[in-house]
């Protein structure tokens, strides 16, 4: 996504070899129109099946998810990164290693939003170690729910996200692919347009 990339380029401060911080207009402040532009692009490759639900990780996926909610017209889900006093049913879980802020922690959702009648399209900010996402992908199906996809906004390809998932069966679309970076300088993979 052409205008995603040159926002990158722009506006986007790269702290290290591997991390990128995106605050101005993804992760901190969000551009609401860039936001709902993402959406309509994840709708427009995977809209094609019939979707039934959109589902991401609290904080920083659930803008990108209700935008593809919203372009779809379903409902969306973020799992919950703690157990709240008020999940008291049921719920599908699965441990996280945080590769930002380096700990593990437990995602869940609720049993009541997911099951074998669902196809899930699962959206979230970044694709890095891929342990977030591997999490969503087992809580999906764990629920019997159909899982169309994985929609990212930024992959930062040199890590190994892609990989693990391609082993476990799942397509990927990233809207960014990062193929290098270091301070002051981005490189992006270079695709066919899907
Ligand atoms: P993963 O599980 O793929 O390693 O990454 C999980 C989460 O870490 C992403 O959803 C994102 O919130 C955060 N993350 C990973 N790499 C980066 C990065 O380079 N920059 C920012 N801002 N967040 C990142």
């Amino acid at each position: 996504m052409k205008v995603l990339q040159e926002r990158i380029r722009e506006e986007g401060l790269i702290l290290s070899n591997t991390v990128l911080k995106v605050d101005s207009f993804l992760n901190h402040q969000v551009d609401t129109r860039l936001a709902l532009e993402i959406g309509r692009e994840f709708a427009r490759i995977f809209g094609d099946r019939p979707i039934t639900k959109v589902l991401t990780i609290e904080a920083s996926g659930i803008q990108f998810a209700m935008a593809a909610g919203i372009a779809l017209d379903v409902p969306f889900i973020y799992a919950k990164k703690k157990k709240a006093v008020t999940l008291a049913e049921k719920v599908y879980s699965a441990p996280v290693y945080s590769f930002t802020r380096q700990e593990n922690y437990q995602v869940s959702i609720s049993q009541k939003y997911l099951g074998p009648e669902d196809k899930v399209l699962i959206v979230d900010d970044f694709l890095a170690t891929g342990a977030a996402l591997v999490g969503l992908v087992d809580i999906v199906r764990a629920s019997g729910a159909e899982l169309a996809g994985v929609g990212c906004v930024i992959e930062k390809s040199f890590q190994e996200g892609r990989g693990l998932l391609e082993a476990k069966g799942v397509e990927v679309h990233s809207l960014a692919r990062i193929a290098s970076m270091s301070p002051g300088e981005v490189c992006f993979v270079e695709e066919a347009v899907v």
